[in-house]
């Protein structure tokens, strides 16, 4: 891992990596402790590819889909439900925050995350969010493109069985009816498309910390990044 102590606070945090390598709960426990706000980008792609199934748009029909992320109005918003939820996810003005974590959205959002238009489109939300500060933002291109200029890069990486068997119990202990095979092929399926895509691929930005956490649990995690601070003064 690169080794380095900040002094200051970062205003903007950028959390990138592969499906299921624990960004989300990383950045939502960073948020918290520094009082932030964290977007996870995947639930904008998440949006389009489940709003095209349900509209019978084909994912293969960039024309089509790219027009659709264009006009898609997604909200993320605080939530009042006592479910798990980190936010509620309202599309098109509809509650829609637990279908864009289905198995069809799984297998569909990579293909609709290569397209440019609908890259483009979803990097202005979020730059636009980001505008604010004091944010944690998780996703695949956050450090390289969305904000190069981010005060703080983490690349969260782990070997794809380590993160398959997290997923599984994640989603046994929602109550979901769950094969640790599916979900390998999965994550597997998806680090393929995303890491090879033309535009933004997963990939860490050249000045990002990486950490793999293989061997590591959430609080070990949580301790290597904020050691990164132990020189700072507020
Ligand atoms: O993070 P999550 O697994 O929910 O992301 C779902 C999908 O959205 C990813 O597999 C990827 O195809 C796409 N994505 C992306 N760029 C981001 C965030 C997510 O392409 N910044």
């Amino acid at each position: 891992m690169t080794q380095r102590v900040y002094k200051k606070l970062p205003s903007t945090i950028a959390i990138d990596g592969p499906a299921a390598s624990g960004k989300t709960t990383i950045g939502n426990l960073i948020a918290n402790k520094f009082g932030y706000i964290c977007l996870d980008t995947g639930i904008m792609y998440r949006a389009v590819a489940l709003q095209a199934l349900d509209e019978g748009i084909n994912v293969f029909d960039e024309e089509a889909v790219s027009e659709l992320a264009e006009r898609i109005d997604i909200e993320i918003r605080p939530t009042a439900a006592d479910d798990e939820r980190q936010f509620d996810v309202i599309i098109d003005g509809i509650d829609h925050t637990w279908d864009i974590r289905s198995p069809q959205v799984n297998q569909n959002v990579s293909e609709v995350s290569v397209y440019p238009r609908v890259r483009a489109a979803m990097t202005k939300l979020q730059r636009q969010i980001a505008e604010q500060g004091k944010i944690v933002m998780v996703g695949r291109d956050i450090g390289t493109v969305v904000l190069p200029d981010a005060d703080l890069k983490i690349y969260l990486d782990a070997s794809v069985d380590v993160r398959a068997e997290r997923r599984y119990f994640e989603d046994l202990g929602r109550g979901k009816k769950v094969c640790l095979e599916e979900i390998m092929e999965s994550l597997q399926h998806r680090d393929e498309i995303d890491s090879n895509r033309a535009v933004a691929p997963l990939k860490p930005a050249q000045d990002a910390v990486l950490i793999n956490s293989d061997d590591m649990t959430v609080f070990q995690v949580i301790e290597t990044i904020l050691d990164l601070f132990s020189e700072y003064q507020p």
